[in-house]
């Protein structure tokens, strides 16, 4: 193929983010920052793509890339903005974090458990799959960070799970309904236990929405080096945690496998 003649850039120094690929250029040696959409053309994984050194202009492949959760982009990128001095978008940039996190965490109940038990059928047999999906991000589009905690909370301090395709499309109907009831601490206590009771009353109390528009606000709060250190290793320590308590590592890897085979 004639890719075997196209120089391959390294594949252990580059720098991935959700937004951009960076790696020095293996015939001129020069940095390249490419915007996933504009210079690579996609934002799926880059590894075996060819691409145009932005310096000298000459052709070279890509080897290596990581797929990450959107949310550990999002959680990788508050370091740079905390380096870049730039505390206010580190603030922004967690509530994001926060929110594709519960996205990710109501797409595991809603989409990723009923796919690997076989409530869409055949593994190869996706449509229904797809069809499901497209209506449950059309519907959660709308949602921002506390309808969506909301959510999660419904669906994992109750743990819900779903056996078939009517019970997905029943929970879908009273979602508007469902996203406007945050439990109160004394249901999470009453409902919950041990490391998982904490983090959901410690989830509960985090409030980084509330931060993200204190921080928007014209007048608003400026955050020191402190502060923005301080909820970035708070919201970092919760997401982690939370994903052991409730099991969620083995979902979540198949989650990026599987999003990773569909790609291929
Ligand atoms: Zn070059």
């Amino acid at each position: 193929m004639s890719n075997s003649i196209i120089p391959s850039a390294d594949s252990n120094n580059y720098k991935a983010t959700y937004e951009s690929y960076e790696v020095a250029c293996p015939i001129c040696g020069k940095w390249n920052i490419f915007n996933r959409i504009s210079d690579i053309g996609s934002i799926n994984v880059a590894s075996g793509k060819t691409v145009k050194c932005l310096h000298c202009n000459k052709d070279f492949l890509i080897v290596s890339d990581k797929l990450n959760l959107n949310y550990e982009y999002f959680l990788k990128g508050c370091d740079d903005l905390i380096k870049q001095k730039n505390y206010m978008s580190c603030i922004i940039n967690l509530c994001q974090s926060c929110e594709t996190f519960f996205m990710k965490c109501i797409d595991i109940k809603l989409l990723w458990k009923p796919y690997r038990s076989g409530v869409f059928g055949g593994y190869k047999e996706n449509k229904d799959f797809d069809d499901f999906a497209e209506k449950i991000h059309d519907q959660f589009d709308k949602f921002t960070y506390q309808k969506l905690l909301n959510v999660f909370f419904d669906l994992y301090l109750n743990n819900k799970n779903f056996k078939n395709k009517d019970d997905i499309s029943n929970y879908l109907d009273n979602l508007l309904e469902l996203s406007k009831r945050e439990p109160s601490k004394k249901e999470i206590k009453a409902k919950s236990t041990g490391t998982q009771r904490n983090l959901f009353l410690e989830l509960k109390e985090l409030k980084i929405n509330e931060i993200r528009n204190d921080v928007v606000h014209k007048d608003g709060f400026r955050p020191s080096l402190v502060d923005a250190q301080n909820y970035l290793n708070k919201v970092r320590r919760i997401i982690e945690e939370i994903t052991k308590a409730l099991d969620l590592e083995d979902m979540l890897s198949y989650c990026v496998y599987s999003e990773l085979m569909e790609q291929k």
